[in-house]
């Protein structure tokens, strides 16, 4: 291969070469990867290389290694799979492999490389690494290459992203593709749930997970599945007879189905697989269920990423290319994490050592040690899972004067999760002795009708994967009628107070925390958990029922994008709801690639539509008749009052002059979505338990006491990577933009910025 020259920035530095590659295991959600760091690394002046077919390409050099331009990758984050191809290479894990890989990354002039794969992807990588220097003097001494052309090439800069369906790498809450793959699983799942009901049959369904059981946990909370088995958490040993008699108790209760979810690598506390098929055969021979067995395979890798995956594995090539051009050679290679919300770098090494420790310990059948190195999020999701499928365990019921009667109340718009929520605090209730009762239809429903119910198991039980509201929902505040409200509060002599839903269920909670002084009915723990499409709550970074709108909103998009196809040259004007908040515009924006999303934060002013149809004109006249796919525009529908969907649409047309074409789309309640999202759905389990926790450790306070803490009226959260509660006074002071009916400082806001970035909105990338 002949060396290629490497051109120079105005100030005369050489430019960096960023090579990017997939490896290992497809993963949904690689192609935005690839694409971020393709057009991220053009923005800051690099050029990108895409290694074809993985470590194979770099051992064989050639073609599988190529330079990439800014459109190139347009639409990617629309694709499944991975477009730039990847394999196993076993030379890579040999010394002369990674000798030829050496050599093809220096005769490119590549001095970086952002590799995403699993936990053996990113092993090979660092022992690359590792090595540079010794390959560099190999290749001299060998005279494969000169010490000049190695000169400039003595450190290798390596950053990791994990793409990886099963989530199995430790130190990062998510990989890219788990979450869509859990999407693939709970799909299937719901799918057969039905069928299930119909014949009273049950299901075994095994799911991917050889080390890692956070597909088969996660799948098992968010369809509230009867059993999991999962490998870092095998049963106590007679595990049969627990399942048969947690399956009996659910049939007793009256459930009329059972799933019982499988992880690939479940095994005993002796290492022995648990298969599907030995868990059907104790089914049918204990309990005489008609049992039938679904593997899903490779079902669970395809198909397009979801939301979320395209925002992280967007948001993490941002990073990296970030991470490469501030790296040392004294910088650890850098992993890009997410925890919780916030995207992180890890020490790429530490990180694979715990996720083998985690192998390790499963081997040694140290299973506590094997829970405790994956992250917190897992084991804590665990114990949630079996505090809301074990009914009627005298070991985890309360003390009988320290159980509580429970109201929970829907305020403000049907949100997916809402029914989860509901469900899991109901059954946590349950389990611990408590009473949960459903306030149905908001205030109103309890001040007019006194629509009041006590929640059973039975009740509850099936509403995990159900979309909109279960016990009704309304928008109007107890302020409407709080005599009313304490009244009732007094009759049923509730002991706590879950609101569930958006900016009105923290607004309906400030009201009640400040009634407190006169109807002593409200001097009871209450907290608020934020479920809204909007994300418009003060207190938290993440709202559920919001990664429901923002899949419904991808996929509403790739529909109409796709649509252009065949006309070529259009713009679409999608109007996005959120109310004054532009979140779900900015982050469906960042995973369809929209040209230019329009927030209420902003506004939108004659400049910025000038200087966008002025972009337009150039990005449709720079693709040579190339550019099948439609581009989008996301207006919130609060962005601006002058400027509504269709004003945009209209300017577009009339300034475009017959050169392109523009249509406007309002998807409406379509951003409610069906049935909810499985982030939201194990989002909302966890949250909905804390609440309930939150509300045992305030119990035992006296009415006084309640009175004088503010904190006890409270919204939980996720911020940054914990969840806390805040007191709805601080944040009605502090924190709360009251006007516009959102926080007063947002975490997405900066995002905007990489929207535009990655669409060249402000600068015309460099056409090929
Ligand atoms: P998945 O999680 O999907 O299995 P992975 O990245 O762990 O992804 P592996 O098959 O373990 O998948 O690794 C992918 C490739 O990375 C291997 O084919 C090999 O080329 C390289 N690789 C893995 N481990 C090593 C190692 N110890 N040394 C060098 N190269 C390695």
């Amino acid at each position: 291969m002949m060396e290629l020259s490497r051109p120079s920035t105005a100030a005369g530095e050489k430019r960096k070469r960023i090579g990017v590659m997939t490896s290992g295991g497809d993963a949904p959600g690689m192609n935005a990867a690839v694409r971020a760091v393709v057009r991220m690394s053009i923005a800051k002046g690099c050029e990108p290389y895409a290694i074809f077919e993985g470590y194979e390409g770099l051992v064989k050099g050639g073609d599988l290694i190529k330079k990439m331009n800014w459109e190139d990758v347009r639409g990617w984050q629309s694709e499944g799979g991975t477009l730039i191809g990847t394999a196993r290479c076993k030379e890579f894990r040999e010394r002369p492999g990674r000798l030829a890989a050496a050599k093809n990354l220096i005769l490119s002039g590549i001095d970086a490389l952002i590799i995403c794969g699993g936990d053996g992807s990113l092993t090979g990588a660092d022992i690359f690494r590792s090595e540079w220097k010794g390959l560099l003097d190999e290749l001299v001494q060998n005279k494969e290459l000169t010490q000049a052309q190695t000169d400039q090439f003595q450190h290798l800069n390596i950053v990791g992203l994990v793409g990886s369906i099963d989530n199995d790498m430790s130190s990062t809450d998510a990989t890219i593709g788990a979450y869509s793959s859990l999407t693939r699983i709970c799909q299937s799942v719901d799918f057969i749930d039905a069928t299930a009901y119909s014949h009273s049959r049950a299901f075994v369904v095994e799911v991917m997970g050889r080390h890692c059981g956070w597909l088969a946990l996660m799948a098992g909370v968010s369809t509230g599945a009867d059993f999991v088995f999962l490998p870092e958490k095998p049963p106590a040993n007679g595990w049969e007879d627990e399942m048969c008699d947690i399956i009996r108790k659910h049939r007793a209760l009256g459930k009329r189905k059972t799933i019982v979810i499988v992880a690939e690598g479940a095994i005993d506390r002796e290492l022995n697989p648990i298969s599907a098929s030995y868990v059907k055969d104790i089914l049918v021979s204990k309990l005489r269920l008609d049992t039938r067995i679904t593997t899903l395979g490779h079902v669970q890798r395809g198909g397009t990423a979801c939301a979320y995956d395209r925002m992280l594995a967007t948001l993490q090539g941002v990073e990296a290319v970030e991470a490469v051009l501030e790296s040392t050679p004294d910088t650890p290679s850098p992993m890009i994490a997410i925890n919780e919300n916030k995207i992180t770098r890890k020490p790429l090494m530490d990180a694979v050592k715990l996720t083998q420790a985690v192998a390790a310990c499963i081997q040694n059948k140290d299973f506590d040690g094997a829970m405790s190195l994956r992250d917190a999020e897992f084991e804590e999701y665990h114990r949630v899972y079996v505090a809301t499928t074990k009914p009627d365990d005298p070991l985890v019921k309360v003390a009988e004067d320290k159980r509580m009667k429970i109201a929970i109340i829907h305020v403000g718009a049907p949100a997916g999760g809402m029914n989860a929520a509901t469900r899991a605090a109901a059954l946590y209730c349950l389990s611990r002795g408590h009473r949960p009762f459903a306030v149905h239809n908001g205030f109103p429903g309890l001040v007019r009708h006194n629509s009041v119910r006590e929640l059973t198991w039975l009740m509850v039980e099936s509403w995990a994967i159900r979309g909109g509201s279960e016990i009704g929902t309304n928008r109007s505040l107890p302020s409407e009628d709080m005599g009313m409200v304490a009244w009732y509060f007094q009759k049923y002599n509730f002991d706590g107070l879950l609101l569930i839903g958006g900016f009105e269920a923290y607004h309906a909670l400030t009201e009640l925390s400040e009634a407190k002084t006169s109807y002593p009915a409200f001097r009871i723990p209450m907290t608020c958990l934020p479920a809204t499409i909007s994300n418009n709550v003060p207190g938290t970074e993440f709202s559920i029922g919001s990664d429901t709108c923002l899949n419904a909103l991808v996929d509403y998009c790739d529909a109409i994008k796709q649509s252009a196809s065949a006309s070529r040259r259009r713009v679409f004007v999608v109007e996005c709801q959120g109310g004054r908040s532009g979140y779900v515009a900015t982050m469906a924006g960042l995973s369809v690639g929209a040209l230019a999303v329009y927030t209420p934060e902003e506004g939108i002013n004659i400049n910025m539509l000038q200087s966008d149809i002025e972009h337009l004109r150039e990005s449709f006249g720079n693709d040579r008749g190339m550019n099948r796919a439609g581009k989008l525009i996301l207006r919130n529908e609060k962005a601006s009052k002058t400027y509504t969907t269709e004003i945009i649409g209209d300017m577009i047309r009339e300034e475009a002059n017959g050169r392109f074409e523009s249509r406007t789309a309002i998807p409406g309640h379509v951003q409610q979505g069906g049935t909810p999202s499985p982030m939201d759905r194990v989002r909302a389990v966890r949250l909905a338990v804390r609440c309930i926790q939150f509300m045992e450790e305030h119990n035992e306070r006296s009415q006084q006491d309640i009175l004088d803490d503010p904190g006890t009226a409270a919204v939980i959260g996720i911020r940054g990577a914990s969840i806390v509660f805040t007191g709805v006074k601080e944040l009605k002071d502090s924190e709360t933009d009251w006007a516009c009916r959102r926080p007063r400082q947002a975490f997405w806001l900066d995002l905007r910025s990489i929207v535009d970035t990655l669409s060249g909105r402000h600068g015309t990338p460099p056409f090929s």
